[in-house]
C-alpha cells in the first residue's frame, strides 16, 4: 500500500516505533504522480540489476520491484529496513540490506549496475563523489538533489561553484536535469525544491585513471585561492616538475585552478603519468 500524505507516514512510522528522522534525511515522497514521473525517467526493465539508496518507505522501491528487475536496496534505518523486507520481498526479485551505503561497497553488486536514490541530503555530495570513484560498473545513476547542488554539478569553467565534481561528472559522464519537485511531494516537507537528475556513464577511462585524475583534481582545489602553480608544487612537493610540466602544456603559471577546463586538467594528469 503506497504512503500518500502525512497521517500515513506518521501513522507507519509510529507502528514501527520510530518517526521522521532528519539525521538520516528521512524525507519521504508522498505525491503518487512525481512518483510516477521518476520511475518513467529511469526506465527500470527487467533485465536490470538496480541498487537503490535509502528505499525509506519503499515509495520507488515497490515500482522497482514490479518491473521486474533485480533490486538491492540499502537502508541505514533499521527498522525501515525491517519494514521493507517483510512487506516488499513478495517476489523474491529484492534483497534489502540495512547498511551505510557510505560503507557498502558497490563491487559487491552485480554489474552493470544502475543506481536511484531520493538522496538523503547530509550525504548526498559524499554519496556522489562515492560513486564517481567507484563508476567503473555503474551504467546510469538518477536521483533527487536540493536544486542548489546541481549548479555545482554541471558548472561552467571560471564560475564560483566550478570544482572537482563538474569536472569529473564532465569528464565521466553525459548529464541532464530532468525535473523539478516541489517540496509539497515529500513528508516531512524540505526547505528546498528538489530536482530530479540524470547522469550516463561514459566508461573513457579505467578505475585506476578515475581514481587518479579525481585525486589530482581534488588536490589542485585544496586552495582555490592559491595559483595552479602553487597547488601544483604541493602536490608533487618539486616546484620546478610543476613549472615544467605547466610550462609544457602551455598553462600560465598564475592561472587559477577553476580556470582550467576539464580537458586540460586530463592532459595534466596525463603528463604527469607518463613520467611515472
Ligand atoms: N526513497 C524514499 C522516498 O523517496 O520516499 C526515502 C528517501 S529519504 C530522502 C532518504 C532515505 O535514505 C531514508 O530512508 C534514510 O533512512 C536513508 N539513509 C540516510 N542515510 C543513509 C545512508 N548513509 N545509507 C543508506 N541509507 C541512508
Amino acid at each position: 500500500m503506497p504512503v500518500t500524505n502525512a497521517k500515513e507516514v506518521n501513522e507507519l512510522m509510529t507502528l514501527l516505533g520510530s518517526a521522521p528522522l532528519k539525521r538520516y534525511g528521512q524525507n519521504f515522497l508522498i505525491d503518487q504522480k512525481i512518483i510516477e514521473d521518476i520511475i518513467q525517467a529511469f526506465q527500470p526493465q527487467k533485465k536490470d540489476n538496480i541498487l537503490e539508496i535509502g528505499p525509506g518507505l519503499g515509495a520507488l522501491t515497490t515500482h522497482l520491484v514490479g518491473s521486474g528487475a533485480q533490486v538491492i536496496a540499502v537502508e541505514i534505518d533499521r527498522k525501515l529496513s525491517a519494514f521493507l523486507q517483510s512487506n516488499l520481498k513478495i517476489n523474491g526479485n529484492l534483497v534489502v540490506i540495512n547498511q551505510n551505503i557510505l560503507q557498502t561497497k558497490l563491487s559487491a553488486f552485480p554489474s552493470p549496475l544502475r543506481i536511484i536514490s531520493n538522496l538523503p541530503y547530509n550525504i548526498t555530495t559524499l554519496v556522489i563523489e562515492k560513486i564517481i570513484k567507484e563508476s567503473i560498473n555503474v551504467k546510469d545513476f538518477l536521483f533527487m538533489v536540493q536544486k542548489e547542488v546541481i549548479a555545482r554539478l554541471n558548472a561552467k569553467v571560471g564560475t564560483a561553484e566550478y570544482g572537482p565534481l563538474a569536472i569529473m561528472l564532465n569528464l565521466l559522464t553525459e548529464g541532464k536535469s530532468i525535473m523539478n519537485i516541489p517540496r509539497e511531494a515529500f513528508y516531512p516537507q524540505p526547505n528546498v525544491t528538489s530536482t530530479i537528475y540524470y547522469l550516463s556513464f561514459t566508461h573513457l577511462y579505467d578505475d585506476y585513471e578515475v581514481l587518479g585524475i579525481f585525486r589530482l583534481v581534488k588536490s589542485m582545489f585544496l586552495s582555490r585561492r592559491k595559483t595552479i602553480y602553487n597547488n601544483l608544487a604541493i602536490y608533487l612537493k618539486n616546484k620546478n616538475e610543476a613549472e615544467n610540466t605547466l610550462n609544457a602544456l602551455g598553462v600560465l603559471l598564475n592561472t587559477r585552478p577553476e580556470q582550467l577546463s576539464p580537458e586540460v586538467y586530463l592532459d595534466l594528469y596525463r603528463s604527469l603519468n607518463s613520467k611515472k
